[in-house]
């Protein structure tokens, strides 16, 4: 079965657009000319120059010998932790902020979680010199001091969300709230491949030179330009639409997710929404969702906050039912004993949500032969506090 989006924005049954009624315009002009925009010649020129000289595109496919070894498997990593800002989010905020400019908006808001959209939309905004608000909760606030101080030194405005958990479900909430009081000069940059159509598909777009990238960078090293697995973690998903998205339809290739198990799927410390969640609605779109039977959403847990959401982009949920992705929960643990083997043995200190596709790894029986491809999507900087608490684990 192809993988493919439907006009109404559906991938099978997953995806379509679930919006107040103040913001049904914005969603059907951002519709309308979204395609049209990103694949014209203009927008094409500014936004590959700013990938290459800006962000430092295209980012190293890196054939990691040790890891290989240690695998049993021809294990590449795609850097993703290189780019300007530290992880894969930048791609996406440029992309959006080019759109939002072309559509005439003038304020950029953005949610984040444990900072890196923020910082990364932050970012983009000091350098299209647009006027910027940050959503964030009140508790990721205190947790995430650096990236706050980073929005801020950039120009941005923080605003501290104070209702429900004050994490990001919270931060999301509020940022669709002003955008409903400020609907015709504010463009909303979503930070994954997630909300309703068009935003998962315009996300996995934005990320989707990962994969384009993959293919030249394959074509010269291998001499073929598919892998036998493409292996990422997944928050909301877009690192890994990006890593899947010229795959999608190419059988040859198997498509690994890796996901929060937290303190495991079987207890209620998990961030695990394809293993445990059901269908339901979340922030504009039909997917998988953490959720009671009364439809309020379970908070989820994860040691790493990039992949701590109860939601999980519409491609994602399409991917995992229809057998298509095979999807691992990874643990704390085994994300944190992954960081450390790849530190040791290749000298790269991975990003936390990374760690859980490296462990993903070892869950997969590989044939000597087989090419893996990995996305390293960001650097362990900003997770240095958790890891020196368990140096000794
Ligand atoms: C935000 C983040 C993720 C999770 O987001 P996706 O949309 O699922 O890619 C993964 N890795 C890093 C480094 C992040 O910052």
């Amino acid at each position: 079965m192809k993988v493919e989006l439907d006009a109404n924005g559906y991938y099978g049954r997953f995806g379509g657009s679930f919006v107040p009624e103040i913001l049904h315009r914005n969603f059907e002009e951002l519709s309308k000319c979204y395609l049209e925009i990103i694949n014209s010649e203009d927008f094409k020129e500014e936004f590959d120059m700013l990938l290459r000289d800006y962000v430092g595109r295209p980012s190293p496919l890196y054939l990691a010998k040790r890891l290989s070894a240690e695998i049993g498997a021809k294990v590449y990593l795609k850097r993703e932790d290189l780019n300007h800002t530290g992880a894969h989010k930048i791609n996406n905020a440029i992309g959006q902020i080019l759109l939002a400019k072309r559509m005439g908006k003038t304020r950029i808001l953005a949610e984040t979680g444990a900072g890196q959209h923020g910082v990364a939309t932050a970012t983009a905004a000091a350098l299209m010199n647009m006027q910027c608000v940050v959503y964030m909760g009140e508790t990721d606030v205190e947790r995430q001091f650096l990236n706050v101080q980073k929005m801020k030194m950039l120009g941005a405005t923080v605003v501290p969300v104070t209702s429900g958990n004050k994490t990001l479900k919270d931060a999301t909430n509020e940022a669709f709230r002003d955008w409903c009081n400020h609907p015709e000069d504010t463009f909303y940059i979503i930070g994954s491949a997630v909300g309703a159509h068009p935003y998962p598909d315009m996300v996995a777009r934005f990320q989707s030179v990962i994969s384009e990238e993959i293919k030249k960078q394959l074509m010269e090293q291998e001499g073929r330009d598919y892998p036998d697995y493409l292996v990422a973690c997944v928050g909301g998903g877009s690192n890994a639409a990006g890593t899947f998205y010229h795959y999608l339809n190419d059988e040859r290739v198997k498509l690994i997710e890796a996901e929060a198990g937290g303190l495991g799927v079987d207890t209620d410390k998990t961030a695990a929404t394809i293993y445990c969640g059901t269908e339901g609605i979340l922030h504009g779109s039909r997917s998988l969702v953490m959720q009671d039977e009364d439809g309020q959403i379970i908070e989820p847990y994860s040691i790493s906050a990039g992949l701590d959401y109860p939601g999980i982009g519409p491609l994602h949920a399409h991917l995992a039912k229809t057998g298509r992705a095979e999807v691992l929960p990874i643990n704390d643990d085994e994300a944190l004993k992954a960081a450390f083997e790849l530190t040791k043995i290749e000298g790269i200190i991975p990003a936390l949500e990374s760690s859980h596709a490296l462990a993903a790894l070892h869950k997969v029986k590989f044939k000597p032969e087989d090419v893996v491809v990995l996305t390293v999507s960001g650097r362990g900087d900003k997770d240095m506090p958790t890891y020196i608490k368990n140096f000794n684990v």
